[in-house]
């Protein structure tokens, strides 16, 4: 498979709406000497030109190629989106179009910084309507862009609502909300915080965050990065905190709030959440009183899964039972059926093999139960959904996976092992950002290299 750039002017025609519009849409090739390199199945990243706003220009799209070049005539379907009349047949190719970012594009600007992709060819020559990558430039701004649409895409769509009740003020007032390290919320681009009966007056941007140790107060060098706006807005906030409700523990993470968009109509849901939820932005800024939760399935049932643990952990912990004995009570009635129903809900198969049986699918934690915390024993990033096989390779650090998701297997583990167990090291797995902190820890501490 080889990767593409196609470029589009945005002043001879409406990129934005063309890419939109169709599922299928038809490229002009007029690098000419490149026409026997094009094969069905190849990858395009569509890259919107600056045209009149400089600064805009960028991949806006990525495609797959359907047919080889042939002679096309524009028909009135593809004509409305020109801005000029274009009668002549040309050489072009029909491509699908699988994910669209016109309004936050992967930009030129941002390429140009890039240590690798600052070598792209169209941003060498800038005027070509068809370049061809070499197949590492290729990978890596694949890479790059599913790491952008990833982020784009989630951040638009949902808003993680959390319960203030009374610190609502002081959090709205310096646009400061600090929570205890860590917590099991998925870092949110927006986020609104529900006053006591779940209205919600206000979306705010998280526009930076880091991590402080308040037992003595603000930590000076931490937030000496800021601007003294905003060390003003946290100092005044922890002073404040301090002396009203306080911190009940020392590590605290802190996110920096922007206002973004009041919410007059100060939506809610009919039934009250006590946990963080998340809504659709659409939804918030609907102008409706009444708004569900985003519909997102993984969502509620970590939901669940957090409150039965919750529920689960403060039963046992009084009961007159020895320390070492309530570890496995916790674990026998939390490890596997909640733990698993939420893997399940996010992966469905095992991660390496696809083994989809239930029955045969181990919720394992990445980070042994036995030493984590127990904030990382229910955090579902700390869950790996894998075949008896493979997990039991992975609990015992015969295998593992870097950050990338390639899979390092041990040389412990001889040839005919790995056939038998289907293990090879060309096996990748995709791992989410929270994984992958779990899966750090993982290689370190588990995976036996030799
Ligand atoms: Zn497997």
């Amino acid at each position: 498979m080889k990767i593409w750039i196609f470029q589009g002017n945005p002043i001879r025609f409406d990129v934005d709406s063309y890419l939109l519009d169709n599922k299928e849409i038809t490229w002009s090739m007029r690098q000419k000497y490149l026409v026997s390199d094009v094969q069905i199945g190849d990858e395009v990243f569509i890259w919107r030109s600056d045209g009149d706003e400089k600064g805009s220009g960028g991949i806006v799209a990525r495609a797959k190629i359907l047919s080889l070049p042939q002679v096309y005539v524009n028909d009135e379907d593809s004509s409305k989106y020109w801005y000029e009349d274009v009668k002549e047949p040309y050489l072009a190719i029909e491509l699908v179009v699988l994910e669209v970012e016109v309004e936050n594009p992967l930009k030129r600007l941002d390429l140009l910084q890039h240590e690798l992709l600052h070598d792209l060819p169209i941003l060498k020559i800038k005027n070509n309507t068809n370049y061809l990558l070499d197949e590492q430039l290729g990978e890596v701004l694949l890479e790059e862009w599913n790491r952008h649409i990833q982020l784009s895409q989630s951040n638009k769509s949902t808003v993680l609502s959390i319960p203030a009740a009374s610190t609502i003020d002081i959090i709205e007032r310096y646009e400061i909300h600090a929570f205890p390290n860590p917590r099991s919320y998925n870092f949110s681009n927006l986020v609104t915080f529900r006053k006591k009966g779940g209205a919600m007056r206000a979306l705010y941007k998280v526009v930076d965050t880091f991590i402080m140790d308040v037992r003595k107060g603000v930590v000076e060098s931490k937030i000496e990065q800021f601007s003294n706006d905003v060390q003003n807005r946290i100092r005044k906030y922890v002073y404040e905190r301090s002396n009203d409700f306080g911190f009940e523990r020392s590590e605290y993470q802190f996110w920096i709030l922007q206002f973004e968009k009041s919410l007059p109509h100060e939506p809610r849901s009919i039934q009250t959440y006590s946990s963080h939820v998340y809504y659709m932005y659409e939804d918030l800024v609907s102008g409706e009183k009444n708004v569900g939760i985003s519909s997102n399935q993984i969502t509620n049932s970590e939901e669940d899964h957090i409150v039965n643990f919750d529920k689960v952990i403060s039963e046992i912990e009084i009961a007159p039972i020895q320390e070492t004995e309530k570890k496995q009570v916790i674990k026998s009635r939390i490890g596997q059926s909640s733990f698993k129903k939420v893997l399940l809900a996010r992966e469905k198969k095992c991660k390496l093999c696809g083994v989809v049986d239930e029955a045969f699918l181990i919720a394992s934690h990445i980070k042994p139960w036995s030493v984590s915390n127990n904030e990382e024993r229910l955090d579902v990033n700390n869950g790996l959904l894998l075949c008896p096989n493979h997990d039991a390779l992975f609990d015992k650090g015969f295998i593992s996976f870097l950050e990338n998701g390639e899979t390092v297997v041990s040389d412990r583990l001889d040839m005919n092992t790995m056939q038998f167990m289907n293990v090879q090291s060309t096996m990748k797995v995709n791992l989410s950002e929270g994984q992958r902190e779990y899966m750090k820890w993982h290689y370190v501490h588990i995976f036996n290299e030799s």
